[in-house]
């Protein structure tokens, strides 16, 4: 399936792409996932967005267009796959839309995680995540069985950068400002399938009711 995913930081974007990721083949695709490996790899596409991110801040619509452009005619992405992180501005979107109508593909849907804001702070400030494997964890509800280290790789686990209440709060702020509007777009282009939860069952329900 080709999916897209919408939903404020902390809504569990993730966490339903890599479940979804296991049922049929579709790949995964998080820009910030791809941004971060570059950050840590030192490449000059990390270099050109490192500050951006440190501060909760958008990297530019351009960067953003030049990674996807790329990524999504890599072999892999012929199962399908779920967007996760991007689109994140209304002029990714209309890009997003030419690029799509260029390759002769089609989306599903937009599905969008309707998370309260409440929720979503309580999620962020106890989030943690492993510097090796990408693997998430919450020191709350999904601790790690030894503290500080990955159940899966005993890689290192930390707060992220961007994860500082002071970022946090950013982030929610440029996702309204800029992310948001989404919603209307993909309700324009008759995409949009919204949801009141991350709970996996419920939105496995949702998506195959309108596949
Ligand atoms: P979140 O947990 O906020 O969804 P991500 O892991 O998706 O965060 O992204 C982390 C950071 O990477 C963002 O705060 C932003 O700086 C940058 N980023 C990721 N995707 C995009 C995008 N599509 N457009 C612009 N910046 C992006
Ligand atoms: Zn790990």
């Amino acid at each position: 399936m080709k999916l897209i995913l919408l939903g404020p930081p902390g809504a569990g974007k993730g966490t339903i792409a890599k479940a979804l990721m296991e049922l049929d083949g579709s790949v995964q695709i998080s820009t910030g996932d791809i941004l971060r490996a570059a950050v840590a790899a030192g490449t000059e596409l990390g270099k050109q967005a490192e500050a951006a991110m440190k501060a909760g801040d958008l990297v530019t619509d351009e960067l953003i267009m030049g990674i996807m452009e790329q990524r999504l005619q890599q072999e892999d992405c012929q199962q399908g796959y779920l967007l996760d992180g991007f689109p994140r501005t209304i002029p990714q979107a209309q890009a997003l839309k030419a690029l799509l109508e260029k390759l002769g593909e089609k989306l599903n849907c937009a599905l969008e995680l309707d998370i309260p804001r409440d929720v979503i702070i309580d999620r962020l400030t106890t989030r943690r995540t492993c510097t090796n494997c990408g693997a998430i964890y919450n020191v709350k509800f999904k601790p790690p069985k030894v503290e500080g280290l990955c159940d899966n790789c005993g890689g290192e686990i930390v707060q992220r950068d961007d994860e500082t209440e002071e970022a946090i709060e950013n982030r929610l702020e440029v996702y309204n400002e800029q992310t948001a509007p989404l919603v209307e777009f993909y309700r324009n282009e008759g995409l949009l399938v919204t949801v009141p939860t991350s709970e996996l069952e419920a939105v496995m329900a949702a998506i195959e009711d309108r596949l």
